[in-house]
């Protein structure tokens, strides 16, 4: 059995200036393309809408290379299926109760396939409405450790049926290369299953983030009762007397009683979160690098961090749970769902996705990123003779079982 993983990457076009007119105009025709199909096939409420991509291309191919004066026959093709999936989506949606309309179609985006496309490691050869063009990529000085290095030079990936978009603000075009790799597995059954649950750990907000969905503890409110404490501490340090010096004691033992005791209840509901979920791992962020998010004055936050990592693999031995770190790179900048990695896809506590439009609380879409990072480690390190085992993680809607040696997408394709 072979799982197709893909990442997808965010690399600006170099287009020539005098092409970018072509462009331009191979959008407006893939848009009319879409637009047309939408039309064609969204009956609601009268009929049924039309779902499928053949029965649109019998009614609405040889019309629409016609009316776009020959695009190219795959974008075309391209245009009808994308416009189709949105109508599939709507229906879906309307069979939910929830409110939805025609799809409508008029930002820049261009669905490439390889029979539209060429493409190679450093440039790409695109379909336009006047042959084609030839745009490089904007790489990075120095690729390495950069999404761009990790799948886009990487061998192990090849391309795979990508994007291009345009941002007006900026007059740029960038391709959003969706890169894929393939691997070989044995099936499920003869493998060691690992079960990871991922926690996403913070300094703020929720204390802890789980890939079930769990939100845990408040860090706001943590942080706010060490302020108090210091304030008092403060005034009793001007007071200087010898009964405020035994209170200062008694108010800083009291106050360290407290937030371990607050640290304890988190970690026990982190473990038992993962034990109500079977899971025989949990994944935490790499301590080290996260002391790399919190400034030098909260010395108090490192403390945190460290008493409850102790205290979840503490708690976790009990009942047979182990422990393990991850790196925390690009795990709250991917996307949990389609690997897409973008710094624009976080704003704050919101994260939503630049190319698949997934939606979700921030620290949730992290703490996914963290399980899958540790089932693959775990999948890399279980490689045998016996063949590849699988690793699963687990998340609200279920169990996701991922088989891949380093990173790969939520979404693993059973082909
Ligand atoms: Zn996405």
């Amino acid at each position: 059995m072979a799982w197709e993983v893909t990442r997808t990457v965010r690399v600006r076009l170099d287009v020539p200036d005098d092409r970018k007119s072509d462009l331009h105009a191979t959008n407006d025709l893939f848009q009319h393309c879409a637009n047309r199909t939408s039309e064609w096939a969204w009956r609601y409420p009268d009929e049924e809408c039309v779902t499928s991509k053949s029965d649109a291309e019998d009614a609405l191919y040889e019309d629409l290379r016609e009316e776009t004066n020959g695009l190219h026959a795959n974008l075309v093709q391209k245009a009808i299926k994308r416009a189709i999936k949105d109508i599939d989506n709507c229906v879906d949606d309307l069979a939910d109760g929830e409110n939805t309309s025609q799809p409508e179609y008029d930002t820049f985006s261009i669905v490439y396939d390889k029979r539209a496309a060429t493409y190679y490691r450093d440039k790409v050869s695109l379909a336009t409405v006047s042959g084609r063009v030839e745009c490089d990529y904007d790489s990075p000085e120095n690729p390495e450790g950069t999404p761009h290095g990790d799948y886009l030079l990487n061998e192990d990936y090849s391309f795979s049926t990508s994007t291009v978009h345009y941002d007006s603000e900026v007059d740029e075009f960038y391709l959003h290369a969706v890169m894929e790799q393939e691997l070989d597995v044995d099936s499920p059954e003869k493998a060691e299953d690992s079960n990871v649950l991922g926690v996403d750990c913070n300094v703020d907000d929720h204390i802890g983030v789980t890939s079930t969905g769990a939100f845990i503890g408040n860090a706001d409110y943590l942080n706010h009762q060490r302020r108090e404490f210091e304030k008092r501490r403060a005034s009793l340090q001007q007071t200087g007397t010898r009964s405020s010096h035994l209170t200062f004691q008694r108010i800083g033992d009291r106050f360290g009683r407290w937030s371990e005791d607050y640290l304890h209840q988190c970690s026990k509901a982190i473990v038992e979160e993962a034990h109500r979920h079977g899971c025989t791992h949990i994944a935490l962020e790499n301590l080290e690098q996260i002391r790399e998010r919190i400034s030098d004055e909260k010395k108090f936050q490192q403390w945190a961090f460290n008493a409850l990592q102790t205290m979840v693999e503490y708690k976790a031995e009990e009942y047979g749970i182990i422990v393990e770190t991850v790196k925390p790179q690009y795990t709250s900048q991917q996307c949990s769902k389609c690997g897409c990695t973008l710094e624009e896809n976080r704003d704050g506590q919101h994260f939503e996705c630049l190319d698949c439009s997934y939606t979700a609380n921030a620290d949730y879409n992290a703490a996914k990123n963290v399980a899958r990072k540790l089932a693959f480690k775990l999948q890399q390190g279980q490689k045998s003779p016996a063949g590849g085992a699988f690793c699963q993680y687990a998340l609200q809607s279920g169990i996701m079982t991922v088989s891949d040696t380093s990173v790969s997408s939520d979404t693993p394709v059973s082909g």
